[in-house]
């Protein structure tokens, strides 16, 4: 199936690069340079409001700035930083990053946003989040209401209880907690309800077919309604056209992110594109 098509050649390609391990070694040995000369920059992709059309969020995601390559994606490189363990400093220096910005942008006198970080399963075994959170929210001044950790289904399913206490302590901060990726794992909605999830990102997988699936559209529709009974907030991932986001809105899907709007962007740009969009709609 198509939907799995992407997953697999992923699957394949960290393969190869495990079976290759000079290959390996020698990315890791770079990303271990990386991370020592903080060649990493962070770009940040709008979250629209369907009701107001109001931007009310950023996820906030990782480059490589190599000194040879230029800018390389995380999905090249994100999982080898998994396997070596560089995913934890990796982490802590985006969420740094991503609450600095939000204040740089609060001071700059733009409105306030939620800033989405996304949160690797290997930061909640290998590293202290918890103390990292508060780290971050400290020193940028960031209010802990203006932060969203998005984690997928998968770290939930790994380690219950202890998760479960783990993302307590990081609600009881006041952060918000989404699910990324929603739909690909094997969680259940009542499943997750124990959690003091907030949203829910539809797995772009499920938005891109919308149009042309059946299944896929149907699946979208019931997500939204369950996770409204659930007071889950929805938001869909992936949104590249006006077909996607007018089958989304008859959904009441709360939030979409994706082409349609923007690309995720360097902090001038995506300060530049809010900018233009009060100026349109005043
Ligand atoms: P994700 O968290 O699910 O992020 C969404 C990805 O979809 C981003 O890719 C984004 O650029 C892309 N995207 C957004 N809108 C559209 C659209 O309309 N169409 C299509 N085809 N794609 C769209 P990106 O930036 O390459 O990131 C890929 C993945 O890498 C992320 O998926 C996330 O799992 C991971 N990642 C990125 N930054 C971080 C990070 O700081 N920490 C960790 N642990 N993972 C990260
Ligand atoms: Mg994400
Ligand atoms: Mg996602
Ligand atoms: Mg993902």
């Amino acid at each position: 199936q198509a939907k799995d098509a992407g997953r697999n050649t992923y699957r394949y390609v960290t393969e190869q690069l495990n079976s290759d391990s000079l290959e390996f070694m020698r990315i890791t040995h770079e990303l271990r340079e990386a991370v020592k000369c903080k060649q990493f920059t962070v770009h940040f992709q709008p979250q629209i409001e369907l009701a107001t059309g109001d931007v009310v969020g950023a996820e906030a995601l990782v480059r490589w700035n190599h000194p040879v390559e230029g800018l390389i994606p995380p999905g090249r490189f994100i999982s080898i930083a998994e396997q070596t363990g560089l995913i934890v400093e990796i982490g802590e220096w985006v969420l740094h990053e991503a609450c600095r910005q939000a204040m740089a942008w609060r001071r700059a006198g733009m409105p306030p946003l939620l800033m989405a970080v996304n949160m690797s399963a290997v930061q909640f075994k290998r590293g202290n989040v918890e103390n990292l959170v508060r780290g971050a929210l400290e020193s940028s001044g960031l209010e802990a209401q203006y932060l969203e950790i998005e984690l997928t289904e998968s770290i939930l399913l790994h380690d219950m209880d202890h998760m479960l206490s783990l993302l307590n302590n990081l609600k009881d901060i006041g952060l918000k907690l989404a699910i990324d990726d929603f739909g690909t794992g094997y969680s259940s909605l009542a499943y997750l309800k124990k959690f003091k999830i907030d949203r829910l990102k539809i797995d772009q997988s499920f938005v891109r077919d919308i149009a042309s699936d059946p299944n896929d559209a149907a699946i979208v529709r019931a997500i939204v309604q369950m996770a409204h009974t659930l007071n889950l907030r929805v938001i869909a991932e992936g949104v590249e056209n006006q077909e996607m986001l007018h089958y989304l809105s008859s959904c009441q899907c709360d939030e979409v992110q994706g082409y349609h709007f923007a690309k995720p962007m360097p902090p001038d740009a995506f300060a530049a594109f809010i900018l233009g969009r009060k100026s349109e709609a005043g």
